[in-house]
């Protein structure tokens, strides 16, 4: 089906939509898990298109480009406000499911990051998966199928996204017109996420939030309560250009820099060569760093950034996990390189 030609890495999904989708056998309800960044929102609207298109998912009809804009009466994306997705946003689908599509032949419901949903918002999504009216569906996306009640996923039919491999991530910015060096930076950075690595490379936020970080991690472990808040803040002026549609938060992707950073730092002292760096625009700059913090340091700030992470997949406040990490690697005692130098 052309609908899923965009989605790049996710053969298993996509056959196994397409094969349901070709034998008008679509149950009412699935939920897409996998990490930020892999595809899941892009597939759940092309599925969205495919079961509202004449010709099952051209990918180019009036229908099908309807729906990929969000311009389609039927199909409906709810995601999270702020920080949760609230029983409110969830009361409206009561309202309106009852109500026959008004130009497609079926509602479609796309709950993004369902795993933010609070336990009343849950509750109320309930109700509506119980017994839904036969031309409704409904598509949730998470980070996994365990962040969400069980009597939510027992009426979903789950559907695995994974990481993309990194060799297809670096075919696809290779093939976009980006340099080796570039597209080998971006891959190892992307997590897995086609989308992301794509934004490396082009630029934008995450290219932005890259030399943000890198620019200020020195800083950040070696000076002042003072730079680290300096760090945060240079990153506000990216908030407005968050969510771009992949899933990924500007913390996730500030931590994950900051990550590859203390890693590099850790091959640098091991073992010297800098051909194994991720960030290898900034061997001079990591090289000076290496100098001055322990192995065992840098491997300590990798572990409160790995915490951090995993923080922000159920804490609300997204910019507090982000600023308690770099202030938990400011305040780490004196590596031995310091206090030798
Ligand atoms: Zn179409």
């Amino acid at each position: 089906m052309h609908i899923f030609n965009d989605i790049v890495g996710q053969e298993k999904a996509i056959s196994f939509l397409e094969n349901i989708l070709e034998h008008g056998t679509a149950s009412h309800a699935y939920l897409f898990t996998g990490p930020d960044g892999v595809g899941k929102r892009t597939t759940a609207v092309s599925v969205a298109a495919a079961l509202n298109c004449a010709q099952g998912g051209c990918g180019s009809c009036a229908v099908c480009m309807k729906i990929k804009n969000g311009a389609h009466p039927d199909v409906e994306s709810i995601k999270p406000a702020g920080n949760s997705l609230k029983i409110e946003q969830i009361r409206e689908i009561g309202q309106s499911i009852g109500l026959k599509p008004f130009e497609g032949k079926r509602k479609v419901y796309i709950i993004e990051d369902a795993h933010l949903m609070t336990v009343e918002a849950a509750n109320a999504l309930l109700k509506n998966l119980e017994e839904p009216p036969a031309y409704a569906a409904f598509i949730l996306t998470a980070a996994g199928a365990d962040s969400l009640l069980p009597t939510i996923r027992s009426r979903c039919q789950e559907v695995v996204f994974r990481a993309v491999p990194p060799r297809v991530i670096q075919s696809v910015l290779l093939a976009a017109g980006a340099e080796d060096d570039a597209a080998e930076i971006a891959t190892a950075l992307s997590g897995g996420s086609v989308g992301k690595a794509k934004r490396l490379v082009i630029g934008g936020a995450a290219g932005d939030i890259r030399a943000i970080i890198l620019d200020r991690a020195a800083e950040i472990s070696e000076g002042s309560i003072i730079d680290v808040f300096a760090a945060k803040d240079a990153l506000l002026p990216l908030a407005k250009e968050k969510d771009k549609g992949d899933g990924s938060s500007i913390e996730a992707e500030a931590l994950a820099i900051l990550g590859s950073w203390y890693r590099d730092l850790i091959v640098l002292r091991e073992t010297g060569n800098e051909s194994l760096l991720i960030n290898k625009d900034r061997a001079s700059q990591l090289t000076l760093a290496a100098e001055r913090i322990s192995s065992a340091n840098a491997a300590a700030a990798l572990d409160i950034l790995a915490r951090a992470g995993d923080a922000l997949r159920t804490n609300a406040n997204k910019d507090l996990v982000l600023e308690e990490a770099l202030l938990a690697i400011n305040c780490m005692p004196p590596t031995v390189a310091r206090l030798e130098g």
